[in-house]
């Protein structure tokens, strides 16, 4: 069996299509070599042993041991060197690759084969002493912090081996590490060594093939590490993908001054703008440039910010130039914006990756529609490339920009977007207090990939050191998070928890905002404003508009939530909540007379006061949904939530209407039920007192017809909340509709209506070929649904729920993405057996579940007509449903 997959010198024995089993930098490697783009020979170990590799315990299957050997000799014939050989050393990278990119959250270890002798052999070969000890000490601190565990061992505690190359520093009196020469380097190997030895009990493996086979192990093992579960929790990533491991001929960008190495992305990564966006340090290896170490330059002068810094384009022009040319080869070959990284050796430029680069929802709508007006993809692919969920970054607020703003420092705009919060350094207590439901900003001076956990909750991300190529930079932009990053003028101190700028003291917990477009840095809160939507998002909404069949409406109770959601392009309303209209100002005095009232004729004399309240209220939604249709809920939730439950409340209450506390109180008691949520509530309320329908049909109805008069169409559509069996819904329709004729009859005009129902309760979808005998339309109610079908209390359940998606018992929280196998068959069913009586039924959906991508592709699979979702989500659903199609 083929494990074991080789590349190089213009040719692989993969392809990008391989990457479930090649992993991404796997698959991506193999192509370039066809491609016949330089790349450094190597061999990828597939996917497959990782996972046999976990069964069985850390045991390789038999042929792998073979076939990592006649990897190796292919990379030695290409290279003309000799793994382990003391005269002609090779030496070799392994590097993890997954199927999803998943960057810096697996383990990676370069300049491996080094050993005291090979040392001297790459020392001959370069004739550069510095350069030989400098990638010995690396490889020992990378190889003794990945594959032999040496961590700092607190959060407080600073990395073993950074506090041995300080002394070595302090003792020589300088303060860069350019500054230690041979002799030092080769005392920090041997010191490192030491340190490895005293904290492990272990020795540093000398044999180049140990070495390596410990590499490989750690690279298959950190799959596994609690960074990369938790990255791939964040990113629905499979855990059964695994990843392939890498072994590739190590080439330097640190040999000399005509060394480089660097990152760049073929298009702009934050706006999406066509230019050559990227980085690079000379004579410096790969992981300085990412780690935020040395602040890198930029590539040419298109992006050069500062008349300091110095581009490759002017000091390396030939591989510069080479570089732009595969930058074209690339490009027109994957037609996407490719994220690169490269070396250039002694002036010879290598590839040592390519793949899709991360980008902001900005840059995602950009590069769509540029790439199809420059005809290399068409419309259905520009939709397919943004994800839906990512819009939610171009929909939210920015800062205000009349507002006062107190600048206090500038950093390098990574990652769009505004962000205020309480300034936090560590990661851990950013999870921390966004659990108690603080809003936090991550001050670092650096991330890692440790870090992830904090980096998602906070609001924003700020950095002192790195590019915009850095760790915290390219995670940011993945996670549509606002990020400042490289903002120099910080000084953080870890220990005190405090951050200064030009000698003010910002300490934990003080309020900041973060400008990630600008790369400001604020003091205090700034107030934001609604966002402009550019044209691209236009034009990518209207091919997405073409391609889907699903319609989109809104869930809304107020006319200013509608026109939000109109303006985000919603065809009406899927689901106005009437009772959040009963809380608002005066009317909760007439709600509670009603409730409070002995008989029905005390209830109507309250239902008369609501009844212009109500009327008002749909004369605006309808108003502004114009030619749009609206379905209006009658009242669903239990009565005793309009009633004050403590003591102060109940005593106002009392004051107001003119009755003893006591009075109140059995009142709230005798409302009180042990499961309200399956209690008396939704059209159960409409049977026992069916004149709260009745003054809820005449207020529809009225402000249908004075607005028909005034010459504007609307279409309501009533829906009955939580029937079980069709009598309730019988029931409720004869109030309804006699109540429309009625109105219809005194206001002296016709308006098209409709009377339809929630299914949200099992009963209802098992039944659903009788209740549609009495339904014009369905709509889905999948929150009930949900919490009826599982039986968990919508209210409850999330003490419980995190746990289970924890332990792998539910894929997804079912209460925001549908669960398809089991509820999901009650409304299949709820479809089928309602259009079997009524070929002509109209069904939507207006459960969260219809604002969510994976659930609209479900809904569009089961013929729904239409998905409803709040106005803020609507452009989500269209690009969703345009998805949903392809
Ligand atoms: C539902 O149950 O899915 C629904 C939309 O109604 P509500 O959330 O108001 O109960
Ligand atoms: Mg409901």
């Amino acid at each position: 069996h083929k494990y074991v997959y080789t590349f190089g010198a213009g040719k692989a024995e993969g392809n990008k299509d391989m990457k479930l089993l090649l992993g991404g930098k796997g698959a991506n490697l193999a192509e370039m070599s066809n491609l016949g783009i330089p790349v450094p020979p190597g061999f990828t170990i597939s996917t497959e042993v990782c996972h046999i590799y976990d069964e069985n315990k850390g045991q390789f299957p038999k042929e792998v041991e073979e076939q990592v050997l006649a990897g190796v000799h292919h990379i030695e014939e290409i290279m003309g060197a000799k793994f382990g050989d003391a005269e002609n050393p090779l030496l070799v990278s392994v590097r993890s690759g997954a199927p999803a990119s998943m960057p810096g959250m697996m383990d990676t270890v370069l300049n491996l084969g080094l050993n005291d002798e090979t040392v001297l052999g790459i020392i001959k070969k370069s004739n550069n002493e510095r350069f030989g000890w400098d990638s010995y000490r690396r490889f020992v601190q990378m190889y003794g912090d990945v594959v032999m565990g040496l961590k700092p061992e607190s959060k407080e505690e600073e990395d073993p081996f950074e506090v041995i190359i300080e002394k070595v520093k302090k003792e020589k009196g300088v303060e860069l590490d350019t500054e230690l020469d041979a002799e030092d380097l080769k005392r920090l190997v041997k010191l490192f060594k030491e340190e490895i030895k005293k904290r492990t009990g272990k020795d540093f493996p000398t044999d180049p093939w140990d070495q390596l086979w410990g590499a490989i192990r750690a690279v298959f093992g950190s799959w596994n590490n609690p960074r990369a579960i938790t990255y791939r929790k964040l990113n629905n990533i499979p855990s059964n993908w695994g990843t392939a491991v890498n072994v590739q001929a190590m080439v330097f960008g640190n040999m000399g001054d005509d060394c480089a190495t660097g990152v760049a992305f073929t298009r702009d990564p934050a706006t999406g703008e066509k230019i050559f966006y990227g980085e690079y340090l000379v004579n410096a290896q790969g992981e300085d440039v990412v780690a935020g170490i040395r602040t890198p330059q930029p590539l040419n002068k298109t992006t050069k910010t500062d008349p300091d810094q110095t581009t490759l384009e002017e000091i390396m022009p030939e591989a510069y130039k080479q570089l732009e040319e595969i930058r074209d080869k690339l490009e027109a070959h994957y037609k996407d914006m490719q994220d690169i990284e490269f070396t250039i050796q002694n002036g010879r430029l290598w590839m040592l990756q390519t793949r899709a680069g991360k980008r902001t929802a900005e840059a995602a709508v950009r590069i769509a529609v540029d790439m199809v007006e420059e005809g290399l993809i068409d419309k259905e692919t520009a939709v397919m490339r943004v994800e839906p969920e990512q819009l939610d970054q171009l929909l939210h607020p920015t800062f205000d920009p009349k507002a006062e703003k107190k600048v206090i420092a500038k950093g390098l705009p990574a990652s769009p977007g505004a962000a205020t919060g309480r300034i936090v350094f560590h990661a851990e207590d950013a999870e921390e207090w966004a659990e108690k439901g603080e809003k936090v900003i991550l001050v670092r001076i650096e991330t890692s990939p440790e870090d992830i956990g904090g980096m998602n909750v906070a609001q924003g991300i700020l950095t002192a050191r790195g590019g915009m190529t850095s760790h915290a930079a390219v995670v940011a932009r993945g996670m549509g998070k606002c990020c400042v990053a490289g903002c120099s003028a910080l000084e953080i101190d870890y220990k005190k928890k405090t951050m200064t700028v030009d000698g003010a003291v910002y300490k934990e917990g003080d309020w900041i905002s973060l400008d990630g477009s600008k790369g400001e840095v604020i003091e205090g809160k700034v107030p934001t404003v609604e966002p402009k939507l550019s044209g691209n998002f236009g034009k990518l909404m209207s091919w997405a508009d073409e391609i889907r069949k699903l319609k989109i409406r809104t869930n809304a109770d107020t006319p200013h939530d509608s026109e939000v959601a109109r303006n985000f392009g919603a065809e009406g309303i899927g689901l106005c909540r009437t009772e959040h209209m009963f809380f608002e100002g005066d009317r909760i005095k007439a709600v509670r007379e009603m409730i409070l009232a002995e008989d029905e004729a005390g209830r109507r004399k309250a239902l008369e006061k609501l009844l212009p309240y109500q009327r008002d209220d749909f004369y605006g939604i309808f108003k502004v949904m114009h030619d749009l249709p609206v379905t209006v809920r009658t009242l669903d939730p239990p009565l005793h939530e309009f009633l004050p439950h403590d003591e102060a409340s109940q005593k106002e209450m009392a004051e107001e209407m003119g009755i003893s506390v006591e009075e109140v109180k059995a009142k709230v008691e005798a409302l009180a039920e042990f499961n309200p949520m399956l209690g008396h509530r939704g059209c159960r309320l409409g049977i026992t007192y069916p004149e709260i329908t009745e003054m809820q049909a005449r207020a529809i109805i009225e402000a249908a017809c004075q607005l028909t008069k005034e010459g504007i169409k609307v279409f309501p559509e009533i829906m009955i909340p939580l029937i079980g069996t069709k009598a309730e819904l019988e029931h409720q329709k004869k109030v309804v509709v006699e109540t429309a004729e009625k109105v219809m009859e005194e206001m002296g005009v016709k308006v098209d209506y409709l009377v339809g129902t929630m299914i949200e309760i099992p009963r209802a979808a098992l039944t659903a070929d009788r209740v549609a005998e009495a339904a014009d339309f369905f709509s889905f109610g999948t929150n009930d649904l949900t919490q009826m079908t599982f039986g968990y209390s919508r209210d409850d359940a999330g003490k419980f729920l995190k746990e289970y998606e924890e332990k792998g018992i539910l894929p997804d929280d079912p209460f925001q993405t549908l669960d398809q196998e089991g509820v999901g068959q009650l409304v299949e069913m709820g479809v089928k057996k309602g259009r079997s009586t009524r070929p002509d039924l109209k069904v939507g959906i207006c459960g969260e579940h219809g604002g969510d991508p994976r659930s609209i592709d479900f809904c569009h699979r089961v013929g729904l007509d239409y998905v409803s979702c709040s106005p803020y989500r609507v452009p989500i659903a269209r690009l969703a449903a345009a998805q949903a199609e392809l």
